[in-house]
């Protein structure tokens, strides 16, 4: 029985292993938008087949800040987190083992104005967790985190989580101050598995999750369920209001300065002094309240235009 999510343990209250994507599942240097070019680094199936049949349900939690770079869509992030999904599965010979995959595409510096700010869900912040934890009902204290950045350890300390960092820098451990460090994935999983000990009769009991013909009963989702942030475009205030911001983000970027005024700008330069001018007329006709609720309503139109133009050049 698969919740609205695909969640097949709707009404269970249960720990999660939360993994960083990137350098932890697979293997990845750089901005990765081909799913041809994943490659699941040695042991990693089999290790969270391990995580899964103590209970303990698995969810990606990811930065993908090269949406907001322009490196690639949200639509390839899902096709190589489908990829991920895949490959996982078949190695571990069971399906659904990843149940959701978060990522946050946005970044404060990127090239696309509809991703360049920060996010809740952008690791170090614990959004991504958070939001996990109200969708499927997580206990977050009893659940850890694996990940190879201090931006990991952080998000997973400041959801309430333990931590296992799986890396051999020095700097780097000792900036993130993770539960423990470990120099790979399936010693991370050791790790959990050893220390969770505690936590084991409260888990639940294991879901059949070596048995594929099992995992595929009617209804459940057959592959990881894709959750990225809230829609920017919530309501037409909320667009109003992002919108606005972008545009006070970028008028005060050094960049912005340098940018060539287009004669779309330059009419909305004219407009917003007409407005001014507009509800300046208005107030001196204080004493004639049609007049000035007449002036008043002019401005408030040239407003929006204004605006309108701004937008529409923004985006273009
Ligand atoms: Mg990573």
């Amino acid at each position: 029985m698969a919740d609205r999510w695909g969640s097949r343990y709707p009404h269970r209250v249960q720990a999660a292993v939360f993994l960083d994507r990137d350098n932890t599942l697979i293997a990845n240097d750089g901005d990765l938008g081909d799913p041809a070019q994943v490659r699941l680094i040695d042991g990693v199936a089999s290790a969270l087949l391990q995580l899964r049949d103590v209970g303990y349900r698995l969810v990606v939690v990811s930065n993908q800040g090269g949406v907001a770079r322009g490196k690639f869509s949200e639509a390839e992030v899902d096709a190589v987190n489908e990829r991920i999904a895949t490959l996982i599965d078949e190695s571990a010979k069971c399906r659904g083992l990843i149940e959701r995959f978060y990522y946050c595409p946005y970044h404060p510096q990127g090239t696309s104005s509809r991703y360049r700010r920060e996010h809740p869900w952008r690791k170090p912040q614990p959004g991504m967790l958070l939001q996990a934890g109200r969708d499927l009902g997580l206990d977050l204290r009893r659940s850890w985190l694996v990940g190879d950045q201090p931006r990991d350890v952080a998000a997973g300390h400041a959801a309430g989580c333990r931590s296992v960092m799986v890396s051999n820098d020095r700097e780097l451990i000792e900036q993130a101050k993770p539960v423990a460090v470990v120099e790979t994935f399936s010693e991370a999983v050791q790790h959990i598995l050893r220390s969770g000990d505690s936590d084991r009769e409260n888990l639940q009991p294991s879901p059949p999750s070596s048995n594929p013909a099992a995992a595929s009963t009617a209804g459940e989702s057959p592959t990881a369920v894709r959750k990225t942030p809230a829609a920017p475009i919530e309501s037409g205030f909320s667009e109003l209001r992002r919108a606005m911001l972008d545009l006070t983000e970028q008028l005060r970027s050094d960049r912005m300065r340098r940018v060539e005024l287009t004669t779309l700008r330059m009419v909305a330069g004219v407009g917003q002094l007409l407005v001014v001018l507009l509800a300046l007329f208005g107030l001196l006709q204080l004493d004639d309240m049609e007049a000035f609720v007449k002036w008043m309503l002019g401005a408030a139109l040239l407003q929006l235009v204004t605006i309108t133009m701004l937008l529409v050049d923004l985006r273009s």
